[in-house]
């Protein structure tokens, strides 16, 4: 799950509004219209309707008409009829197929510094979309009113690929971004409309708990255009406790997204007496420096109370400033602080200190670079900057 904190779980109706000057517009690009209404898709229905079900990417067939799931470190075991963990995925007479594709529950235009993305098009707009579902329970979910649901579940509308990047377009968004819930879990859906923006010049960017199998993420690297991680701590505790998963696979993506030499960022959101020790936080950006180099901008969150996790208070803002410190001391260039008013929210040239980018909360403004250099002392700063 990722740290947004106020998506808007659409209704069909307001998702139609939403899409109207998009409906309009694609007169003029000759794409598909639906009659409004006609592509909405009423709950407890969902699954069984054509769109929405698609025979997946990655699995095994075995005997007995079983299957195994390849796409996630899950690897579950199907058996007829079944499903997987994440509730997304159903074995139909011993073939696997995703329930959700092009059928997101969620659809909004936010800046990219909400994602958070930093370093990736600042002051930019992505169309976001989610569909239901997840491969993690974290106990901590912000959207766990759609991560944590089934298809049928929740209302969803038939957005396939082609509508998704002409509403991107249409709506002036430069990229189109897969977030709220966990887009692993709808990876087809994702891989075809990242191919499709790659070709149509309006990159996907994939915010993630980076919780995927090494084969399925290599192939997506082609064709994303940057990936945001959610790292929850780094305790095999933590993810085994708060979150139902595990930590190694997750740094064994962070691994594979350095070496794909794909665009990321990394976020921590740190929740008081669980993952928040100084102890901790230096083996983790440690590993990182070590890992994935100094540039990977890492960006410290506070949690607030939410979901099953109501009992313990907010992040103290002295505790997210801490970790910033002790990742600094680290070698961390880009450290940032978020869901606070900190002035770490902007970024500053590491060789001479001038700020380059100003932010204040999800607003941002490009100051003091000259394409990718700091126009001080033409600093290399690492990122995509247009
Ligand atoms: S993607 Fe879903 S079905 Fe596949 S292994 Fe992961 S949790 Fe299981």
């Amino acid at each position: 799950m990722n740290n947004d904190d106020k998506y808007k779980n659409v209704s069909r109706r307001s998702f139609l509004k939403f899409c109207g000057g998009a409906l309009t517009a694609c007169t003029t690009c000759s794409l598909p219209l639906p009659l409004k209404g006609a592509g909405s898709r009423p709950p407890a229905a969902g699954v069984d309707k054509k769109h929405g079900v698609k025979e997946a990417k990655y699995f095994e067939k075995l005997a007995e008409k079983k299957i195994q799931c390849a796409l996630c470190p899950h690897e579950c075991r199907v058996a007829d009829l079944e499903r997987g963990t994440c509730g997304v995925r159903e074995n139909r007479d011993g073939t696997y197929y995703t329930l959700v594709y092009g059928a997101p529950c969620s659809a909004n235009i936010d800046p990219i510094e909400k994602k958070p993305l930093f370093h990736y098009f600042p002051g930019t707009e992505a169309f976001s979309i989610a569909t239901a579902g997840c491969n993690f329970v974290c106990k901590f979910c912000q959207n766990w009113e759609i991560s944590q649901k089934r298809p049928e579940q929740v209302e969803s509308i038939d957005l396939p690929p082609e509508r998704v990047i002409a509403i991107a377009k249409n709506k002036g968004c430069k990229l189109v971004a897969h977030t709220y819930t966990e887009p692993v879990i709808y990876y087809e859906y994702m891989l075809d409309c990242a191919i499709l923006g790659k070709r149509e010049g309006v990159p996907n960017v994939m915010i993630s708990n980076g919780y995927i199998r090494e084969k399925p993420m290599r192939e997506l690297c082609r064709s994303l255009g940057a990936v945001k991680i959610d790292l929850k701590a780094f305790t095999e505790k933590f993810y085994a406790e708060m979150c139902a998963g595990k930590l190694k696979p997750v740094l064994d993506t962070l691994k594979v997204l350095k070496d794909e030499g794909i665009w990321f960022e990394i976020v921590v959101l740190l929740i008081p007496t669980l993952n928040d020790g100084a102890k901790e936080i230096s083996d983790m950006t440690q590993w990182i420096v070590k890992e994935l180099g100094p540039d990977v901008p890492l960006h410290f969150s506070r949690y607030y109370p939410t979901f099953m996790l109501k009992n313990i208070p907010p992040t103290p803002p002295e505790t997210l400033l801490a970790a910033r410190k002790i990742a600094l001391a680290n070698g961390v260039k880009f450290v940032y602080v978020g869901n606070i008013l900190s002035g770490a929210e902007s970024t500053f040239c590491p060789r001479c200190g001038k700020i380059l980018i100003e932010r204040m909360r999800f607003a941002s403004r490009v100051t003091g670079m000259k394409g990718n250099k700091c126009k001080y002392c033409s600093e290399t700063i690492p990122g995509v900057f247009g």
